[in-house]
């Protein structure tokens, strides 16, 4: 007897196939089988054990995948845990999540792949990827085991954290990932000019007495990588980019078709520079919040299509170390839990994309950039499907947080835009 899952009368959202209609979607032993119709309108029986969610006024879009996070595990466990950040992806509606390798140790080798995978699947909640270090230790003189980690299943590469400073050892790895074709991802700082920044460069830092990081930072890699590319040609990812600098490299790069993406986080979308004014350390990310016309660049890049995907870089840290002062505390937010609800005000709610283009940026985009079979409801996929009260208003308190840290400066914003449900496999894993 096969496992029946129908999700009956909900605006159904698939962009990969063109998709936007109230219809149903059935999963069958964990595989979509159908999308469209009314299931019940063509009389079909049924002798299948069969379950039916009501999805009326809700939307079914293909499970959310966000390719940028970090679950601590190994070594920071009080932080998160590979179990308590997928618990939280899940609430948070993703059913893919891509963990950063910036450990402790880092993921540097085929065992530690493996590691991350097992503790994925063994909490059952989304499906966990994760991507190796380029480098030995993060630490940009030698290469990682990568051949390895690519046979083990790391779907990508990076240093996030860092970019690689040494444009020879970027080569080096450039040449080497051409051989097993996965993505290479870059947090892209040229530390030489970041400096011991912290906040970014310009008036207000100065005001704060605070060092800054100029934009030319990110862009001056971004570039450089830019130029590597068109020698190697493997795919590019750059992650978090924050600049109106960057957009301008971006839109070169699509009209070059280089195969080149990049991603963007909801408080480069919501929050400036101004935030960091008391010191308040929940703003002290890297890269850091940059000036309104940044966020302003940003927001036209997505409208014209520019960048690729939305990702979250969820960085979890201890309450004791963001208190400490603002030179001294960790960079990060821990922002998974409020991720769709911060899209819909940044880009929703002004008009900057419909339900659709969010949509697209938020599963078959990402899913395409780390090479996975997912991000759509296609007949044959895995039932990986989220299920949105677009019309929910909500508070976001971090006390509720499922995460383990409450590192966030959204406590207290009111968002619209709430997950239902979020189904793995054609398993709810999730339910509101
Ligand atoms: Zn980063
Ligand atoms: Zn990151």
């Amino acid at each position: 007897m096969a496992a029946e899952l129908l999700i009956k009368n909900g605006r159904v959202i698939d962009p990969a196939n063109n998709i936007d209609k109230e219809c149903d979607v059935l999963i069958v032993d964990g595989k979509i089988a159908e999308v469209g119709g009314k299931t019940e309108d063509r009389g079909q029986k049924t002798e299948n054990c069969r379950t039916v969610v009501d999805a009326a006024d809700k939307l079914v879009v293909p499970g959310l995948i966000d390719i940028h996070v970090h679950f601590r595990e190994p070594g920071d466990e009080e932080e998160e845990t590979i179990a308590s950040g997928s618990k939280a992806a899940v609430a948070a509606g993703f059913t893919s999540v891509v963990c950063m390798p910036n450990t402790n140790p880092a993921v540097e080798n085929e065992t530690d792949v493996e590691y991350v995978h097992r503790k994925g699947r063994q909490t059952r909640k989304t499906h966990v990827y994760v991507m190796g270090a380029i480098t030995k230790n993060r630490e940009g003189v030698e290469l990682a085991e990568m051949g390895l980690m690519a046979e083990a299943g790391a779907i990508g590469f990076t240093d996030d954290g860092n970019g690689v400073q040494d444009p020879a050892v970027m080569l080096r790895a450039l040449k080497y990932a051409k051989m097993f074709n996965v993505v290479i991802a870059q947090h892209c700082q040229d530390d030489k000019i970041a400096g011991n920044g912290v906040m970014n460069a310009g008036y207000h830092a100065t005001i704060l007495g605070l060092p800054g990081i100029d934009g030319l930072a990110e862009e001056a890699m971004l570039w450089r990588d830019i130029q590597l590319i068109k020698r190697t040609g493997v795919r590019y990812h750059a992650q978090h980019i924050s600049t109106a600098g960057s957009v301008e490299l971006m839109r070169a790069v699509k009209k070059e078709s280089l195969p080149i993406t990049c991603e963007v986080t909801p408080h480069h979308l919501l929050l400036t520079e101004e935030c960091c004014a008391e010191y308040d350390t929940n703003y002290k990310v890297n890269p850091p919040l940059r000036r309104t016309s940044d966020v302003e660049a940003l927001k036209q890049a997505i409208a014209d299509g520019l960048i690729d995907a939305l990702a979250t870089d969820h960085a979890p840290h201890l309450q004791s170390e963001k208190e400490l002062e603002f030179l001294a505390a960790p960079f990060g937010i821990a922002g998974l839990e409020c991720a769709l609800g911060l899209y819909v005000k940044a880009l929703i709610e002004p008009g900057i994309l419909d339900w659709p283009g969010l949509i697209r940026l938020m599963t078959a985009n990402p899913a395409r950039i780390i090479g996975i079979d997912k991000g759509t409801l296609s007949r044959g996929k895995q039932g990986d499907v989220t299920i949105i009260d677009p019309d929910a208003e909500w508070t976001v308190d971090v006390k509720k947080f499922i995460s383990k840290s409450r590192n966030c400066p959204y406590h207290g914003w009111k968002l619209k835009g709430k997950v239902e449900k979020t189904i793995v496999g054609g398993e709810v894993r999730f339910e509101a």
